[in-house]
């Protein structure tokens, strides 16, 4: 059996590598704010003190971070993952981050003879606790294939998109999708009570009809308490439909929801909600139309 590193312990990072305990794994773990760590140690995870030092004693580095530039950081600061990159060791970055940077961070380990996987997920806190995420895989398959035993802990299933880069693509797409749905949801209730609904009623009727979605059933007390407490920040959703924006730019194609979505959500991260969950894009376009 491997040893495994993770980089990273928020939201998703901390329930996934406790699965990974938990399934009997040995856990080296590394959190900028260290207090993250000590749920981890309790259940047996090594803590140890930088990147450097999570790459030098583990086989397999997942990250799970941010965005670009805390990957950037990790891989590239001073006792960070570059410096003790070497031969053998292979690095799993599940974090949501663009096509291009997953491309010339593949690069800055391969050069040191590395191998570097994108494999950002599908699925929110909940789902990262129950082990079900699906693992959206770009990357040398063979790889893969040797995480594939600790994919099987993390997730319910693994799509293998081809090569670097393309796992990332495929997690914006999805995204794409979700953060329109979330507004689709957001603009429904909004409407359904300026025309004098009752909102519990509504819940009610989407919930018996054919758009239920396991995503509207999870967040559906958000919407009935007004209340947002994050699985999925708004600030997170904010950053991919930025990202999902520029590489529809580049590829030179018009998608008038994303461009929609985009500015919502960001108008919601700007407007103080950029901590509260993705949901709370219902909030912000309620307070948009009190009047
Ligand atoms: P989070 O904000 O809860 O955690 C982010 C982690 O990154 C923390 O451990 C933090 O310490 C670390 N970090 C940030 N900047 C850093 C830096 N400069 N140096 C070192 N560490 C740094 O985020 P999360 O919700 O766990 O999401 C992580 C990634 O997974 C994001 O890319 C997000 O888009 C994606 N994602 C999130 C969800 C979700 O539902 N929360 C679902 C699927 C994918």
């Amino acid at each position: 059996m491997h040893t495994l590193g993770w980089i990273g312990l928020g939201h998703m990072g901390a329930p996934m590598a406790m699965n990974l305990l938990q399934a009997g794994c040995k856990v080296n773990v590394y959190n900028r704010s260290r207090e993250k760590t000590t749920p981890l140690t309790e259940s047996g995870a090594t803590r140890l003190n930088s990147p450097k030092e999570i790459v030098e004693q583990s086989d397999i580095i997942f990250m799970m971070l941010s965005d670009s530039n805390a990957v950037r950081a990790v891989l590239t600061q001073e006792n960070g993952v570059l410096a003790a990159m070497r031969p053998g060791k292979v690095v799993v970055d599940m974090s949501t981050i663009s096509p291009e940077d997953t491309m010339s961070f593949a690069s800055m380990v391969s050069e040191r003879g590395g191998v570097y996987l994108d494999a950002p997920v599908s699925g929110s806190v909940g789902v990262a606790k129950a082990g079900q995420l699906v693992i959206i895989a770009g990357g040398d398959q063979q790889t893969i294939e040797i995480c594939q035993p600790y994919f099987n802990i993390l997730g319910k299933k693994t799509i293998y998109f081809g090569s670097s880069g393309k796992g990332s693509s495929a997690k914006l797409a999805i995204n794409l999708l979700l953060g329109v749905i979330g507004q689709g949801i957001g603009e429904t209730l909004v409407f359904a009570e300026k025309s004098g609904l009752d909102k519990e009623k509504v819940l009610d009727m989407i919930s018996q009809s054919a758009l239920n979605t396991a995503l509207f059933q999870g967040k559906k007390d958000m919407y009935r308490n007004e209340e947002f407490p994050s699985a999925f920040m708004v600030e997170l959703m904010s950053k991919d439909l930025g990202l999902i924006k520029a590489e529809a730019d580049r590829m030179n194609i018009t998608l008038p929801l994303a461009e929609a979505t985009n500015i919502t959500y960001r108008s919601a991260k700007e407007n103080g909600k950029a901590k509260l969950d993705m949901a709370a894009v219902y909030l912000e376009l309620k307070e948009k139309n009190t009047r």
